[in-house]
């Protein structure tokens, strides 16, 4: 089952794609607002009304009865997350992305955080800043908690999942380096974690450390690997952050980012204002994002 938010003027709808067409899906609410929405992290959690609702046999009513209803297009689809609490990124997961880098495998999760400003949907354009001349993709599986939970055990942590989709952790590496370990501000500039196409369940993911990952800049491979070599899988991921802090339906984690970014490469093939950059995971679609330069402004 895929969840995903469509597009109705400022305000969200859920709907869901079958076979890469998007279709509403009517819960009796007409819209709602950003921070109410599928998986916005508001108080009203739609995802357990959906699935109160009957929301998964609707959708399989919509798969023989989709031809009298609407098509809608992938870029009119807002983010599958709006406005998590947390958005958790996981630095040098791949043994061979730290090794493009010079730095040491870790021994312990790197976990950093992303500002929910950041995000958008999965046609949405990245804005590189002004004053950026560095602008870098990490294609990466962005997990989606479904329960909150803390101190969960790394046995039986993937209940805790809700679903999956793509992300790119985009970022702007000066900013992101300059400032020592504090990676924040050159992570979290507007646009930069494009999210989508939807939220797969986990039901529909029969192994989230077998997923092959790939990202095309202008339909150039840069990046393609397996999930299988991330150090630290999805499941000790969510126990390890959750062993700090309560993870809640919504929250975010992108799990890393395997080889092949522009800074690893020579000379960098950083990302130039009118390319497309395109990340596709084995079972959850493709975000496809062009990149604008942001007229004037301070970095
Ligand atoms: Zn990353």
């Amino acid at each position: 089952m895929q969840f995903a938010n469509l597009r109705r003027g400022d305000a969200l709808v859920p709907a869901t794609i079958i076979d890469g067409k998007v279709y509403e899906l009517r819960l009796g609410l007409d819209s709602v607002s950003a921070d109410e929405a599928l998986f916005g992290g508001g108080p009203a959690i739609l995802f357990d009304l959906a699935i109160a609702s009957g929301l998964p046999e609707m959708a399989e009513q919509l798969r023989d009865a989709r031809g009298a209803l609407r098509e809608h297009g992938l870029d009119e689809l807002g983010p599958p997350v709006v406005r998590p609490s947390k958005i958790i990124g996981v630095g040098r997961n791949y043994a061979a992305h730290a090794r493009e880098l010079g730095n040491e495998i870790p021994t312990q999760p790197i976990l950093f955080a992303k500002f929910a400003s950041a995000i958008v949907g999965p046609r949405d354009d990245i804005v590189r800043p002004a004053g950026v001349t560095d602008l870098d993709y990490e294609g990466e599986l962005c997990v989606i908690l479904g329960r909150a939970g803390r101190h969960i055990p790394r046995d039986g942590a993937l209940d805790y999942v809700a679903g999956y989709c793509c992300a790119n952790d985009v970022s702007a590496r000066t900013a992101q380096l300059h400032s020592g370990d504090q990676w924040l501000r050159g992570k979290s500039f507007d646009t930069f974690c494009p999210l989508g196409p939807a939220l797969v369940t986990r039901d529909e993911v029969a192994d989230p450390q077998a997923l092959r990952i790939r990202t095309w800049v202008d339909g150039e491979l840069r990046q393609e690997d397996s999930t299988a070599n991330m150090i630290f899988d999805v499941a000790t991921l969510i126990s390890y952050a959750s062993n700090a802090f309560t993870l809640e339906p919504g929250d975010v984690i992108l799990t890393g980012t395997p080889p092949g970014v522009a800074m690893g490469r020579t000379p960098p093939p950083w990302l130039e204002p009118g390319q497309l950059c395109e990340i596709e995971i084995d079972g959850l679609g493709r975000i496809a994002n062009r990149v604008v330069a942001e007229p004037g402004g301070v970095v």
